[in-house]
């Protein structure tokens, strides 16, 4: 297996935690429309980058999101990519077509990390890539395919790397 040059996140509660964020729109009377701050990150997440970064990985950040929220995103990856920029929405296979056209690399030497089964890890297999399942959040009880890295942490995540 080709190892593993460039890192690809879900944003949706694997950078961004989605309860903290909902409930500070809330609060703040605010609805869709705001862009995610730096306080809606999940507390791992820019230790994470940064960890991976000193070990000399690319990084990309790509969702299911409206557009507006990859230049928060923007200083802390190489590249940024959202659904709605793109026009397709993850499961779709051309969601993760355009991950490696971003990442410039082929796909086996892509992990692709994200909370989601359906959306993130299936598909992300799918297109060649490994897939690490990361669990927490509204779908932490669904069941990690057999083979697929799975962590609770992205503290656990270089190390994991090692691994793939
Ligand atoms: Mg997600």
């Amino acid at each position: 297996m080709a190892r593993v040059s460039v890192v690809v996140f879900d944003v949706g509660e694997t950078l961004v935690d989605e309860m903290t964020t909902y409930l500070r729109w809330e609060a703040e009377g605010l609805t869709d429309g705001i862009p995610f701050t730096d306080q809606d990150l999940h507390a791992d997440a820019l230790p994470c980058l940064a960890a991976l970064r000193a070990l000399g990985r690319r990084l990309g950040a790509a969702g299911n999101m409206r557009a507006w929220h990859e230049d928060f995103l923007r200083p802390y990856v190489d590249f940024v990519g959202s659904s709605e920029r793109w026009d397709v929405w993850k499961p779709d296979a051309g969601f993760f077509e355009h991950v490696v056209e971003e990442a410039g690399v082929p796909a086996n030497e892509i992990a692709y990390v994200g909370d989601r089964v359906d959306n993130d890890v299936l598909p992300a297999l799918a297109a060649g890539m490994t897939a690490v399942r990361i669990r927490r959040g509204a779908h932490a009880a669904d069941e990690t395919p057999p083979g697929v890295v799975e962590i609770e942490s992205l503290a656990e995540l270089p190390e994991a790397l090692d691994d793939v």
